[in-house]
């Protein structure tokens, strides 16, 4: 998608912190943390949310074989950490290419705001 900003980081027209590439997903660091690790983890190919990912399609299985080794490459794995996935606008979604947040480092709070 042309237009849409995580389809650019992906495609590396806009320049972000990546942490972790392969030919699936890209995982670079928020913007904005929210927290001392908070890294964005995309799949390359677009979809607006996670209800539009095919059945049968294991990108979401990829996905989070993915944070399990950054959540161990960050020292997360001991303390705990949050993984987050907004879908649509109740949901807090902001940009509308598929994404799960990795947020680490502190203690967190429940329920979310
Ligand atoms: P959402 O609110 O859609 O679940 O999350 C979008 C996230 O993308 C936000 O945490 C926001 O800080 C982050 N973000 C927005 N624009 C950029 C950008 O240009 N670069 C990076 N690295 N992160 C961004
Ligand atoms: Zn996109």
């Amino acid at each position: 998608m042309s237009d849409c900003l995580f389809c650019k980081i992906a495609n590396k027209e806009i320049p972000s912190e990546i942490v972790y590439e392969d030919n699936r997903v890209i995982a670079f660091k928020d913007i904005a943390p929210q927290a001392p690790v908070h890294i964005i983890v995309i799949p390359i190919e677009h979809f607006d949310c996670v209800l539009n990912v095919p059945a049968g399609n294991d990108i979401i299985s990829h996905i989070h074989s993915v944070i399990n080794r950054l959540a161990i490459k960050y020292d997360l794995a001991q303390k705990g950490f949050r993984i987050v996935n907004n879908c649509g606008d109740d949901g807090g979604q902001s940009v509308k290419h598929l994404h799960y947040h990795l947020i680490g480092g502190r203690a967190m709070g429940w329920p979310p705001g």
